[in-house]
This record gives structure tokens, C-alpha cells and sequence, in this order.
């Protein structure tokens, strides 16, 4: 607490942390400001084998109502620094650090006329969060422009993984059996290398609001959720349309609804709780592999107990 002073909570609702507005209390939440107070705080959770948890701004995770044991760290204010350099006349490397969200990133990369960051405009995570689930839409995913990731070493150090050492796969980064992490429980991401191409700007623009238009007509952006559900299977339909065709929009089990602007996005109406949530989720898989033999898995992280 001496370190962290306000920065560190007991028994903190993860509700307020998570865009569902869904989860109970972290035993500890620990938001640290600095680099050097993150680097003290997880050699000493090495040190004493402790428990803990990494949170970006929590737009992809389902934190069950009985909260997490152990410590939440929450990466939301911890190295928000974006700059970039020329590679040469036509392209760039631009640094993100972690916490900056990852629209003021594509907004930085427009700004600057630096083209291939479009294809993330609108999801609401952190620079961290994106990298670690390999964020992306129908335009392209953070692996397709990521050409190095930093993380933190068990004992603190920043240990830089170029793209080819990278096992990037369809909504998630696997790091943990990469030797510079060491084998921590989580890693945890502190920068993404980009590579992008200098271009048009006013076509840069003119592709950001395509982009931004279709996302505010086909999701619910005003509503609490995280994002779609379900993966899309590797074949076939879509998952939302999948769970359309099985009739499940509208579908409700106390304040948990399936989206009826998007089949693949969870609602929380108001005052929904995880258990009204995972109801709901195993309502749908059900039903859609009832209907047609596919397992639906999760692209929401369920964390806690
Ligand atoms: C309205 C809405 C629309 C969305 N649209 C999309 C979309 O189009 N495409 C898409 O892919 N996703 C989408 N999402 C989901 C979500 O925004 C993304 O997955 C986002 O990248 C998650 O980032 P976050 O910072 O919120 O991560 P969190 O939800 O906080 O965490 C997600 C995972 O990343 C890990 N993590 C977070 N930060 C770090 C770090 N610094 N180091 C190591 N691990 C870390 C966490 O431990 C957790 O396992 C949407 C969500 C919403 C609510």
C-alpha cells in the first residue's frame, strides 16, 4: 500500500472494470502508474508465488460474480506513449505502449498519414489487450501489422520478441511458452512494434469512416457488452448468424440478452450477473450445435470463480 497508495484497492467490484458491468470483487486491484512501480510489484508477486491477473480496459472479459482471488493488475494507466519512426520513404515502425487505447493508435497512425491500422478503428481495448487477444475484424488482425512485442521478465526486465517468434493464432497470442517470459502464469505485455506504410490521407480517412459507419450499424455500441461472444467457426457461417438462424435473438434469462441487432454479442440490460450470462452462453451452444453440429467456443475470457 506504502508504494501504491490510492492505486491499490482491497475487495474492489470488477464490475466497474469490465465493459459487461458483470463480475464481483478482486481480493486486491492494483493499478500501477509508473513502469518502475509495475517492474517492483511483479518481482515481488514472483518472489512469493503469488496469484495474479492481467486487465486492460476489460472489453473482452466475463468476470464471474464470485470475483478473482488473488491480485488483479490493471494495465490501464501504465505506458501510454505512442511515436514512430521512418523505416524509409514508404514505411514506418510506430511504438505503442500498452495502456493507450487502441483507437487513439489508429487515430495516431491517420493523423500521421501512416496507413493499415483501419482495420481495428472502433474496438474499445487496450494497445496491451488488442496485441494479447490479436484483436481484429473482417479488414485485418494485430498480427497482420505487429513486428515485435516487449513483455516483462519474471524478474522485471523488458525482453523485446520479434514477430517471426510470435505464435499469433485466430483471437488469441500464445507468449507463455516463450523463454523470455520465462514461464510467469501470465505475461505481460508492455509495448507492440507496428509496420505501417505511409499514404493517402484523406483515403485513410475516407476507408475510417466506411469502417466506422458499418460497425455503428451492425453492433450495439451504446449497450454493456463485450464485444462478439463467440469465435467464428474456422468454416461456414458466422457465429451471430449461426445463433440467428437457431432464432435466439431477443433470447433472455434474467438481464442477459442476445443482442437483436447482433446475434453474437451478450447484453447486459441492466442488471445482469455472470451466472444469468453463462445461462445464456450455454443456451446458445446448445441450441446451435442441436441445430447444426457446431461447437461455438468462447472468444470472451471467462476469469474468476
Ligand atoms: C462494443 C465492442 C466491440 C468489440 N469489437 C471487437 C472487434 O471488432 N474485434 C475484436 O477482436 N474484439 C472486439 N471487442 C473485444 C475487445 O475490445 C478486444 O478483444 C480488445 O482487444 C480487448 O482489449 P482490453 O484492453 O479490453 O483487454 P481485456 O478485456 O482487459 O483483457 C483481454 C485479455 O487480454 C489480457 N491482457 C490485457 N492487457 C494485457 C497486457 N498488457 N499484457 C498481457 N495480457 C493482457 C487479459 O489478461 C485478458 O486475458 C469488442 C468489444 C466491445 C465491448
Amino acid at each position: 500500500t506504502a508504494t501504491f497508495g490510492p492505486n491499490v484497492r482491497f475487495q474492489e467490484p470488477m464490475s466497474r472494470h469490465t465493459s459487461l458491468r458483470v463480475g464481483g470483487p478482486a481480493d486486491v486491484y492494483v493499478a500501477p502508474k509508473e513502469k518502475s512501480d509495475l517492474v517492483v510489484l511483479v518481482r515481488w508477486l514472483q518472489e512469493n508465488s503469488l496469484p495474479y491477473f492481467i486487465v486492460g480496459n476489460g472489453t473482452n472479459l466475463l468476470v464471474l460474480d464470485k470475483g478473482i482471488r488473488g491480485i488483479v493488475i490493471s494495465m490501464k494507466r501504465c505506458l501510454t506513449d505512442i511515436q514512430h519512426k521512418a523505416l524509409d520513404k514508404e514505411n514506418v515502425v510506430v511504438t505503442s505502449g500498452t495502456a493507450a487505447r487502441l483507437n487513439t493508435l489508429c487515430k495516431y497512425a491517420s493523423g500521421n498519414r501512416f496507413k493499415g491500422m483501419n482495420f481495428a478503428l472502433g474496438i474499445p481495448g487496450t494497445v496491451g489487450g488488442a496485441i494479447f487477444m490479436n484483436a481484429g475484424t473482417d479488414h485485418g488482425s494485430m498480427a497482420d501489422v505487429i513486428t515485435a512485442v516487449v513483455v516483462l521478465s519474471p524478474d522485471g526486465e523488458p525482453v523485446r520478441i520479434k514477430k517471426h517468434a510470435l505464435q499469433f493464432r485466430y483471437r488469441r497470442l500464445d507468449l507463455k511458452e516463450h523463454p523470455g517470459v520465462g514461464g510467469m502464469q501470465n505475461p505481460i505485455i508492455l509495448e507492440g512494434e507496428f509496420r505501417l506504410s505511409v499514404s493517402d490521407k484523406h483515403e485513410i480517412e475516407k476507408e475510417a469512416s466506411a469502417i466506422i459507419q458499418k460497425r455503428s450499424t451492425m453492433q450495439p455500441l451504446h449497450q454493456k457488452s463485450a464485444g462478439c461472444f463467440f469465435k467464428n467457426p474456422a468454416t461456414g457461417k458466422s457465429a451471430g448468424e449461426l445463433i440467428d438462424l437457431a432464432g435466439l435473438k431477443g433470447k433472455r434469462i434474467g438481464d442477459a440478452q442476445v443482442s437483436t441487432t447482433h446475434a453474437n454479442f451478450i447484453i447486459n440490460k441492466d442488471r445482469a450477473t455472470a451466472a444469468d450470462i453463462l445461462e445464456l452462453k450455454d443456451l446458445i451452444q446448445e441450441a446451435v450445435l442441436t441445430s447444426f453440429n457446431v461447437t461455438l467456443e468462447p472468444e470472451v475470457k471467462i476469469v474468476g470463480t
